[in-house]
């Protein structure tokens, strides 16, 4: 017996969970027994290929099989599931690493990084809202004081402080440093927020958060969701990127260097935030996936008032109402939503990021208004673009990217694409109780 089957079976581990992300950052995997560990190891879980979302993988002959497959450093036991350890896994066909793993293509960006001696740590910031159905409906879990702005509200949250706490005691006890556990701005939503860490391992903490999430709310009777605007009147649910890059001394690059007294930045961090401004519209395919993801992103009044998900291209100390928030040594990225798959999202970020230091890109002056409370030609005087404001448009925006499509591999992002765009058609074509509402009788 290995040392670590030694380890997990002293924990009381009986099952090993093979997971992998699919594209759409939704976990998959399956059950293995504590007694198969060698062959996770060695050969990984097998999976029917083609009926994982992404992988593009023909339906018969060998090149059909998926395998989901962990390291040694990448198992351990769930908290919230006891006898259970999470495996986190990537994608092997035919014995060889998957090139449209997501997991895999945040490895191979981050592997760019390090060519130059860069590692980027990424501190991902979860909102999300728990639910309850009624009469058929979605409802927020929690309306009950029906409160204007329940941003940071207090009275209401001991209604969730026995989930909110079993989650942020799972997370720790997982192994991540749970930082602030609040009531976010919508009715029913919140945000968990832990420390920040390198790119990949952050992205697996989102996988295990969500996992831990989804689990624990079922437990307490509500219903987690990570759908970005789940109702047209309140704010949407985001999934900020604090965004960093280190060298192999762990010294901060993005922090200001000493000639330029009041900088926030480096001139490298700039150039980096040059690239993600310019390939933001590409960014978006990825960062807010969904066709409700531009629900969230709403250029000019917000039907809701603010919501503070921005819709425009640029970049300002501290400013929430850009796309990019400067701060000391690094910045907020703004864009993503909950249903980004934080391995893609991070991934495509990077592209973005190194073509600005290739190319030395200048992301324009700070801007310090509030860009939510100018009208949309006060945006368009000051030549600030704004994102696009649909998956149809974003998908061809990625589409047009060489840089961000080179960074998926052509598989994912053939893939990717042409999942998109069906998603786009069939919203489209559906006919909605809106529309039937203004409609049915009006001509
Ligand atoms: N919920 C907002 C969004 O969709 C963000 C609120 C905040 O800044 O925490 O991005
Ligand atoms: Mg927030
Ligand atoms: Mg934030």
């Amino acid at each position: 017996m290995t040392d670590l089957h030694q380890r997990l079976a002293t924990q009381g581990v009986h099952t090993l969970i093979a997971q992998f992300a699919d594209v759409h950052g939704t976990a998959k995997g399956k059950y293995v027994p504590l007694a198969h560990l060698d062959d996770l190891l060695k050969t990984g879980a097998g999976f029917a290929g083609p009926s994982i979302w992404g992988t593009a993988l023909p339906r018969t002959g060998a090149r059909a099989e998926y395998y989901a497959r962990p390291t040694e450093d990448n198992i351990q036991a769930l908290p919230w599931m006891p006898g259970y350890a999470l495996a986190t896994s990537s994608g092997f066909v035919d014995n060889q690493p998957f090139e449209a793993c997501p997991r895999q293509v945040l490895q191979r960006a981050t592997g760019r990084l390090a060519e130059r001696g860069w590692r980027l740590k990424t501190g991902i910031e979860p909102e999300f809202f728990l639910l309850k159905a009624k009469d058929g409906r979605w409802l927020p879990a929690d309306d009950a004081d029906r409160l204007d702005k329940p941003s940071y509200d207090l009275k209401s949250m001991p209604r969730q402080a026995a989930f909110l706490q079993a989650l942020g005691q799972a997370l720790t006890d997982a192994g991540l440093d749970v930082l602030q556990l609040d009531h976010e701005d919508a009715h029913g939503q919140y945000e968990v927020n832990f420390a920040f860490d390198e790119a990949l391992a952050s992205a697996d903490h989102l996988m295990l958060f969500k996992l831990a999430a989804h689990t624990l709310a079922e437990q307490h009777g509500t219903v987690f969701s990570m759908m970005p605007k789940p109702f047209a009147n309140q704010p949407g649910s985001g999934l900020h990127f604090h965004v960093s890059l280190w060298d192999e001394a762990n010294r901060c690059v993005f922090a200001p260097v000493a000639d330029e007294p009041g900088a926030l930045l480096s001139p490298l961090a700039r150039h980096f935030i040059g690239g993600v401004l310019a390939h933001s519209a590409a960014l978006c395919a990825l960062a807010a996936p969904t066709v409700n993801s531009y629900k969230r992103l709403v250029v000019g009044e917000s039907l809701s008032g603010t919501s503070w998900a921005p819709a425009y291209v640029a970049h300002g100390p501290n400013n929430r109402t850009a796309v990019v928030r400067t701060l000391p040594g690094r910045f907020e990225w703004r864009l993503p939503d909950a249903s980004a798959n934080p391995y893609l999202a991070t991934a495509a970020l990077i592209a973005a990021g190194l073509d600005g230091i290739d190319r030395q890109l200048d992301p324009g002056p700070d801007c310090t208004e509030d860009l939510f409370a100018l009208s949309l030609g006060e945006i368009r005087a000051r030549g600030i673009a704004l994102l696009p404001q649909s998956l149809d448009e974003a998908a061809d925006a990625l589409a047009a990217d060489e840089i961000v499509c080179a960074a998926l591999g052509p598989v994912l992002s053939a893939e990717f694409i042409r999942l998109k765009k069906a998603e786009w058609l069939a919203y489209a074509r559906h006919v909605s109780d809106w529309e039937l509402q203004r409609y049915a009788t009006m001509f």
